[in-house]
């Protein structure tokens, strides 16, 4: 799979759970494409990790540590990043976490980590981000969501419910702030190969891919490429949008 070709120069990037996975590639690809890109995460070894990659390819990137479901700390990110370089024009939000279980054995915990980190911390950042860029009337909010959000699945009720939120929060969103020259989408992914999906064991992993038409699973580039169309001019008139990347699982 080969990367999207966009010129992003000038860009400043947020993308939050850049520490692995497909937030790794999404800064990855912002930094290849032009991005000064801000990587956000709690793990600061693995996020240095990140901007070692960006910056060997001759990118330019910063690491800052950061749990998204805590406010101070969100607008401190945003509040640093607007005064350091004077804009922020695209963000990512796609940190997120699992706890699944089936709902009669659903820990209050296992709800509210869920909604806490998946669905409060997208809402913590779009609201420190819009602020400015509604004021530059421009910017990209891109919002992980995942096919679970889109469709039920059995174990996910807390998961679901953070990614549907995720979509609802993205389109009333999107009407908000369409006049100012901002756009708000989502993007779906299906079943990619990350550790999130690592942790699942071949067995449910080969059962999956019965259940993905393209029979096997996205990589974390496959996401990244959307991020990066969305992310670009060619996407100015693309808002409100829940954009699928998952082999025709939701078909
Ligand atoms: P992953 O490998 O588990 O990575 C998750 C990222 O989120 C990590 O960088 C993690 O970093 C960060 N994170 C988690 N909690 C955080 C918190 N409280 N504050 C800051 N960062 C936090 O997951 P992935 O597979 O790349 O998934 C990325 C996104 O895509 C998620 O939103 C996921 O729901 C969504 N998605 C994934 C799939 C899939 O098949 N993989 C499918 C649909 C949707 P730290 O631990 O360092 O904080």
């Amino acid at each position: 799979m080969s990367s999207l070709s966009v010129d992003l120069s000038g860009k400043i990037a947020i993308v939050t759970g850049a520490s692995q996975g497909i937030g790794r590639v999404c800064a990855v690809e912002l930094g290849r494409s032009g991005a000064t890109v801000i990587c956000v995460a709690r793990n600061a070894e693995k996020l240095n990790e990140t901007v070692n990659e960006i910056t060997e390819a001759g990118g330019t990137a910063e690491a800052i540590s950061c749990d998204v479901s805590d406010r101070e700390s969100v607008e401190s990110v945003v509040d640093g990043a607007k005064e350091k370089y004077d804009n922020i024009d695209i963000l990512v939000n796609n940190a997120g976490i699992t706890r699944d279980t089936l709902m009669p054995a659903m820990e209050d915990d296992d709800w509210d980590a869920v909604i806490t980190t998946n669905l409060r911390g997208a809402f913590l950042f779009a609201r420190a981000c819009s602020r400015y860029m509604m004021r530059a009337r421009t910017g990209r909010i891109i919002n992980m969501s995942s096919v679970s959000g889109i469709k039920g699945n059995a174990g996910q009720t807390n998961y679901s419910a953070s990614k549907a939120g995720l979509i609802g929060m993205s389109k009333s969103l999107s009407c908000e702030l369409a006049r100012r020259g901002v756009t708000v989408n989502c993007i779906a992914p299906g079943f990619i190969e990350t550790e999130m999906t690592a942790v699942l064991g071949e067995a449910i992993i080969d059962a999956a891919k019965q259940n993905i038409p393209a029979r096997k699973l996205g990589q974390p580039i496959d996401v990244a490429n959307c991020v990066l169309f969305l992310a670009s001019d060619a996407a100015a008139y693309i808002t409100g949008q829940t954009l699928a990347v998952d082999g025709g699982m939701t078909a």
